[in-house]
């Protein structure tokens, strides 16, 4: 594609305005946002005042004045429409990997005549240790973890089954499942489901009441932009709240926390799923970015998420000095959820030597170089720029110096 057609490309883009939104280093070309999302400029300002007002000046009584309390449900309720549920399903608290252990836990309990927990052997390894330290806990007769191909899910599904767990977007393909058949056939042999939608929420339409699906996850700082390390979130369909019961009984999951009763009752609603006080500062941070949704349309997010996805490719594939990347993605753009990997034997110095020139991508061992693509702020000519480096990079052999070569503590 010629330049002039990239050009077009971001001037004819109805999300293009919605980068103002974002405080974004200037010279830099982000395209990791499904790691760690951009912070936006509302955030700043939000971050500002509950330390400057809320905790500084009006302290203890901020949790009623300022809501604190109802954080957790607040936010919860903005990601809903971007994961197709409604409103009183979902919560944020927690990390992930923790929400995981809840939901495990709730799921294998209603499931209880059965043990195993069907998952993917490429899952984020983190999902996968959750249902390890479970097996641990309770013993392989209540829980055991049984590890397949992503394409021998479907002839692993039985009713020895307790509970599907899987990824809706692969963190290393990009891959998407299809979340609709899956839930189904594993509903029709009595297998519940949970989807952890980590590189799913703010990165294509998810509809999760629709699909009938029993529990999710997912995290804040990656599409939703949250910050470093922001409170996840949790989904439980409406027909399962006050039947089912995670074990981590801490008091905010009581039905009345304030009445201090030695003696715990469920809150039989999604509150139940909470454990302990809401981390304020962070979760402000969460509720603030999630403004930034309430007029984007998720079809247009997955239109120019597939539409960068195609140029990034097509520029990669087109250019000879680049003939040692793989895709490592699948062919199709709609079985891509909102990031592109290639293989490369090199791909950690390669990786290294593109940030050292202010192009931020990421790797995935042992040798995927991984691009986010985030509609939001991502535009088309700041793709063609990326490849224009990467070109650069891979011909001028930069990437072989010592310097790119040495192991970062986080990659
Ligand atoms: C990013 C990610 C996580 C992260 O879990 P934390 O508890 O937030 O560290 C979990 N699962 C998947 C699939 C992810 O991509």
């Amino acid at each position: 594609m010629k330049l002039e057609q990239i050009k077009q490309l971001d001037s004819i883009d109805p999300l293009a305005a919605k980068k103002q939104a974002f405080a974004l280093p200037k010279d830099t070309i982000y395209l990791d946002g499904n790691s760690l999302g951009v912070l936006p400029k509302a955030v700043k300002t939000r971050v500002d005042d509950v330390l400057s007002q809320q905790w500084g000046e009006d302290l203890i009584t901020s949790w009623n004045r300022h809501h604190w309390i109802d954080l957790p449900i607040q936010v919860g309720n903005k990601i809903a429409p971007l994961i197709g549920a409604e409103t009183g399903q979902v919560i944020c608290c927690d990390s992930t990997s923790v929400n995981l252990f809840k939901v495990l836990s709730a799921a294998l309990k209603m499931n209880s005549t059965r043990h195993k927990v069907l998952s993917t052997i490429d899952n984020f390894p983190t999902d996968l240790y959750m249902v390890q330290g479970l097996q641990a806990l309770l013993g392989e007769d209540l829980c055991q973890l049984d590890m397949v191909q992503e394409a021998e899910i479907t002839q692993h599904l039985d009713e020895s089954v307790a509970v599907l767990m899987l990824t809706h977007v692969n963190f290393r393909s990009g891959k998407v499942l299809d979340m609709h058949k899956l839930t189904r056939q594993a509903h029709e042999l009595g297998i519940l489901v949970i989807w952890d939608l980590a590189h799913s929420a703010g990165a294509l339409p998810v509809e999760l009441d629709q699909c009938e699906v029993d529990f999710a996850v997912g995290c804040g700082y990656k599409y939703l932009n949250g910050g470093p390390g922001a409170p996840a979130f949790l989904y439980v369909a409406k027909r399962h709240l006050g039947k089912t019961q995670q074990p981590l009984l801490g008091w905010m999951g009581h039905a009345q926390p304030f009445t201090f009763n030695a003696i715990y009752q469920p809150a039989n609603t999604i509150h139940q799923y909470l454990t302990g006080t809401p981390s304020v500062i962070a979760m402000s941070a969460l509720d603030a970015a999630l403004d930034l949704w309430h007029d984007v349309d998720l079809h247009q997010i997955r239109e120019k998420s597939l539409a960068l996805g195609e140029l990034l490719v097509s520029l990669v594939q087109q250019q000879p000095s680049l003939k040692d990347f793989s895709l490592a993605s699948p062919t199709s753009k709609h079985q891509r959820g909102s990031q592109v990997g290639f293989t490369h034997p090199d791909a950690y110095a390669i990786c290294q030597a593109l940030i050292a020139e202010n192009v931020i991508a990421d790797f995935r061992a042992p040798n995927i170089l991984r691009f986010g693509l985030t509609p939001l702020y991502t535009s088309f000519q700041e793709v063609e720029r990326a490849v224009s480096i990467l070109t650069k990079t891979v011909q001028s052999k930069v990437y072989k110096q010592a310097r790119f070569m040495q192991a970062q503590k986080v990659t």
